[in-house]
Order: structure tokens, then C-alpha cells, then sequence
């Protein structure tokens, strides 16, 4: 048994994929030369006021009605002041004491386990600007781009038990926002940005240790090591009898480490208070019931529906449904060709390592679902062989070119001509005698060599079936 238990609660800041900011109207898109999305409301002028982005207030409130919130009927902006460079105002417009939603719940899997996970509150806010410190001139400067985009923080209950289930509920949060369309889930661009806190307890405690809160996590595998990294820290701290300081640490990629960047501040450090400039915003319950009902099918439900519709088991469907794109391709490949089991297996396994390979997105590859269908037809109708299935699919995968114009080009059929076939298991029958003496011995493990022969002459097109029982035939 542990001697610690690893207690952890996320925050996590999603931006949100509305067209303009949060308190002015000034273009959210990614990748303008510097500070070319700005106007006075964000660069923080005297004398402008904000004004609030409905379309940013609606994605709130479905995510909040997707993770079973309640919706506060009225909440307040909030200033959360602090100092930087890229916070031109001085302050940050947040939501505090009186967020949008509050008490709501997601439920994760680890190795088919199932748990929920507490959500504590869901709040709006906008982003902060850039800092970019150039080494070649030795200079810093700002964009202010990001300031003003939309962000959805969300925070967990302290419910989580270890790294891999940090993962599993970020990853859950993330399909949920994709699925609802209203964030584009990009850690690495920061679009998907998680703060993780973590404490230890001796096992059978009830009160929480002290925890630590750590940032700069852009990638699930950070997330995953910055945790384990930081539960053996605080157990050698907790073993050799020291104290756990509270404070915020940074994860240093090249290192795997964490590390101490300043002591933890305390909500009374940013002096928050309610926008004057902002009246509360009270929410329609009206409007509340419209955007619920029409919540689109989310990834949990779409899952349970792949295993009972499709009778497919639980990690394939989580796999299927871990992206909407994704499972939308499973569904039209099925629709062309009525083979769930098989076009998952090619989805999970054979798509999803070439998706790893290139890093593309299922939304951007040249491969459609009903050439995939395809495939999975020309190997059950023996047209290809299983293996010569995985070089078309490669081919079609890069090039795009139809599977059927591919096995044509490249002289991909199956050979399943049976007097083909049977002289060419003669001649390596006859060219291999001490094998076949070895065989008729009892080493039956050399039939896998015979087939091996055969399959090494005809490039992988030869009919598998029928070369083992022409083979079973002939070795009697
Ligand atoms: P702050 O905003 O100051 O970071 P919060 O009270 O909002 O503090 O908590 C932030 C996150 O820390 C939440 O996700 C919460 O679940 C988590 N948390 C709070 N206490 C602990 C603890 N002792 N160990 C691990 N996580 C914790
Ligand atoms: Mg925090
Ligand atoms: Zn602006």
C-alpha cells in the first residue's frame, strides 16, 4: 500500500472560438502580425468602456450545461488586479465571488474504471496579452493580440487520485469542449491551458496536505510527468519530515522537473472587486432551456451508443468518440459498408498511428471514410489480401487516390488462382526438402516457414487461405 495519497484539483482556461473578443470587437484569429487585433477597449485606454460578447456568454453556458452546472441566474465581472506588462488595463476582468456556474460534475474512465469528477465552478474572463522576450536583441515587447479573447476557467473539486486521471478528465473536458464547438482544444497554441494542483496526505487521512500549483503544462504528457515528477518530490519532503511550501512551481520541459517560481498568492493580493464598468449579468432561464435542449450528442453518450449500436468494446469506443471528427468518420465509413468491428479496428489501430505520425487532424487528411470502407471490402472479398489491405491503405492515406485504382496501378489483386497457387507450393515444396522432412517429422511449426516462401515470391498476394490448404494438402 502507498504510503501517501495523491490528492489533485485542475484548473484549466479555455479559449473560447468566438469571432471577436470578450469586451470589444476586435478579431480573435490566431497569427496577425503583432498587435493588429487592438483597439483602445483592449489595449486598455482611459475613458472606454466594455461591452459584453453575447456569443462568448452562450458557449459558457453550454459547456456549463454540458458538465450538469447550475446556472447562476446572475453573476458579476470582477477586477483581479495585479501588475504586468502585457495586462495593459492593470487588471484582469474575472468573475469571482459570483461565477456563471457552479457544481457540476464529468465523468472519467481509467483501465475501464469508472469515477465523476466534482466541477466547483465554470467562470468567463478575458485573456492576457503576450510577452516576448527576444534574445537576438536583447529586448522585450508586447502583443496584445490575446488580450480581450474570451477564456472559460474551469476548475475541478479536489476529486482527482492521480496522474492518470488528471489526463483522463482532461481529456474528457477537451472532447466536451470540441464536441460543443467552442474551443479548439490546441494545447500547444495555449488555446487549452491547464493549472494543476497537487498535495499528498498519508494514506487514511482525511485532511488535505499542503499543495503546490503547477503551470506551464501545454501537452497531456507534461501534464502526466510534471505530476509524477511532483508526488515524488513531496513524498521525499513528507518522508524525511519537512513541509510542503505552498507556492507556485513551473515544469521545466528539458529537465522533467518542477520548479519553485514565487510563493503562492493569496486571493486578498488582488484586491478583487466588482467591474464598475459592467453591470451584473443576469441570464434568462429562458434562454437556459433553449441552449440545453439543443445540446448536440456529447462524447460520453456517443460512446455507450458505439457499444451497444455497433458492439464495440469500451476502450475502441472511447478511442472512436475521443474527437468528434473521428467518430463522425467511423459512422459514415460504416454507413458505406456495414462492417463496424472491422472499420473500427482499421480506425483505432492503422488511422490513428499514421494521425500520431503525421500530428494531422482527422478533419485535414486526404483518406475519406468511404475509402477506407472500401479497403475493408476488397479483404473480404478476397480481392487483397489482409497484408497487401495495409499498403493500400498507406498509399490511399498519403495520396488520396481511390483504393480501387491502387490495386489496379500497382497489380495488388489477390492470387487466388488455384493452379497458379498450386504450382508455385510444388516448387517451393520441392526446393525446401529437408524442411518438408522436418515437417513430416512433427516440427509443424514449419508450415509458417512454407507460407513465408510463398508470400515472400508473390509480394504478399497470394491468398493465405488457400496457400494453407494446398500446403495442409501436399504435407500429408
Ligand atoms: P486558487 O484559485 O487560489 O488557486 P482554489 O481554491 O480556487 O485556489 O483552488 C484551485 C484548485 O486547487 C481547485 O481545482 C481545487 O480543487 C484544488 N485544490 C485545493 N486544495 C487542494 C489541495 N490541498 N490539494 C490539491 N488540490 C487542491
Ligand atoms: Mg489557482
Ligand atoms: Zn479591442
Amino acid at each position: 500500500m502507498n504510503r501517501y495519497e495523491t490528492v489533485i484539483g485542475l484548473e484549466v482556461h479555455a479559449q473560447l472560438k468566438t469571432k471577436s473578443k470578450i469586451f470589444c470587437g476586435c478579431s480573435t484569429m490566431f497569427g496577425q502580425g503583432p498587435n493588429e487585433n487592438t483597439c483602445p477597449v483592449c489595449c486598455g485606454m482611459p475613458g472606454v468602456l466594455p461591452v459584453l460578447n453575447q456569443k462568448a456568454v452562450e458557449f459558457g453556458l453550454k459547456m456549463a450545461l454540458a458538465v450538469e452546472c447550475r446556472v447562476n441566474d446572475r453573476s458579476v465581472f470582477a477586477r483581479k488586479n495585479y501588475f504586468y506588462p502585457d495586462l495593459p488595463k492593470g487588471y484582469q476582468i474575472s468573475q469571482y465571488e459570483e461565477p456563471l456556474a457552479e457544481h457540476g460534475k464529468i465523468r472519467i474512465a481509467v483501465d475501464s474504471l469508472e469515477k465523476v469528477i466534482g466541477i466547483t465552478r465554470i467562470h468567463m474572463e478575458e485573456d492576457a496579452g503576450k510577452s516576448i522576450h527576444s534574445s537576438t536583441d536583447n529586448m522585450s515587447y508586447v502583443d496584445l493580440n490575446r488580450t480581450g479573447v474570451p477564456l472559460l476557467e474551469i476548475v475541478s473539486e479536489p476529486d482527482i487520485r492521480s496522474p492518470a486521471e488528471a489526463v483522463a478528465y482532461l481529456k474528457s473536458l477537451r472532447g466536451i469542449l470540441l464536441y460543443l464547438e467552442i474551443c479548439d482544444g490546441n494545447m500547444e497554441e495555449g488555446s487549452f491551458r491547464c493549472d494543476a494542483n497537487i498535495s499528498l496526505r498519508p494514506t487514511g487521512r482525511e485532511e488535505f496536505g499542503t499543495r503546490a500549483e503547477i503551470k506551464n503544462l501545454n501537452s497531456f504528457r507534461h501534464v502526466q510527468k510534471a505530476l509524477e515528477y511532483e508526488i515524488m518530490r513531496q513524498a521525499e519532503l513528507l518522508d524525511d519530515g519537512e513541509a510542503i511550501v505552498q507556492e507556485t512551481r513551473l515544469y521545466d520541459v528539458d529537465k522533467g522537473m518542477t520548479r519553485s517560481m514565487r510563493g503562492k498568492e493569496e486571493a486578498h493580493d488582488y484586491r478583487y472587486f466588482p467591474d464598475p464598468d459592467l453591470t451584473p449579468l443576469i441570464i434568462d432561464p429562458d434562454w437556459v432551456e433553449e441552449l440545453k435542449k439543443a445540446l448536440p450528442e456529447l462524447p460520453g453518450a456517443r460512446m455507450q451508443r458505439f457499444i451497444t449500436q455497433y458492439n464495440l468494446p469500451e476502450p475502441d469506443a472511447a478511442v472512436l468518440t475521443s474527437e468528434k471528427e473521428l467518430a463522425n468518420f467511423f459512422e459514415a465509413s460504416v454507413k458505406a459498408y456495414n462492417q463496424p468491428r472491422k472499420i473500427s479496428n482499421w480506425i483505432v489501430g492503422d488511422l490513428m498511428s499514421k494521425l500520431n505520425d503525421t500530428g494531422q487532424r482527422v478533419a485535414e487528411i486526404s483518406l475519406k471514410p468511404d475509402q477506407l470502407s472500401c479497403i475493408v471490402r476488397m479483404v473480404d472479398e478476397g480481392t487483397i489480401s489482409g497484408k497487401i489491405a495495409k499498403t493500400v491503405f498507406s498509399e490511399v492515406f498519403e495520396t488520396g487516390t481511390e483504393p480501387e485504382k491502387v490495386v489496379k496501378d500497382k497489380g495488388l489483386v489477390q492470387i487466388s488462382d488455384s493452379s497458379a497457387l498450386e504450382t508455385m507450393v510444388d516448387q517451393v515444396l520441392e526446393a525446401h526438402p529437408q524442411e518438408v522432412q522436418r515437417f513430416k517429422d512433427g516440427q509443424k511449426k514449419l508450415m509458417g516457414f512454407f507460407v513465408g516462401q510463398i508470400m515472400k515470391q508473390t509480394k504478399g498476394q497470394a491468398n493465405p487461405a488457400m496457400v494453407n490448404e494446398l500446403l495442409n494438402r501436399k504435407l500429408q
